[in-house]
């Protein structure tokens, strides 16, 4: 089954970086938009509260699909469903 969620993370760092939005530069409580079954690497969908969203590159979707298995596994009640769709 192939689950769309959106999962608020922590400041996320590449090479001591940290990765922010490209318009507004929020770096923190950004949403990873995560496909529950792609495990590839390409660039993740992120989202900051003002509705700006891209693709980044240094975030490879595994790494949402890995989180998304460990939360759903442990803290289900964590994961916003609300935004969720089926596939
Ligand atoms: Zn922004």
């Amino acid at each position: 089954m192939n689950v769309i969620a959106e999962l608020q993370v922590p400041p996320l760092f590449k090479d001591g970086q940290a990765i922010a939005c490209p318009v507004c530069g929020q770096d923190d409580d950004l949403t990873l938009i995560i496909d529950s079954q792609d495990f590839s690497e390409t660039a993740a969908l992120l989202r900051c509260d003002d509705a700006h969203q891209w693709a980044e590159p240094r975030v490879p979707r595994r790494i949402g699909a890995e989180l998304l298995a460990i939360r759903a596994r442990e803290r289900p009640d964590l994961i916003d469903w609300s935004e969720a769709q089926r596939l």
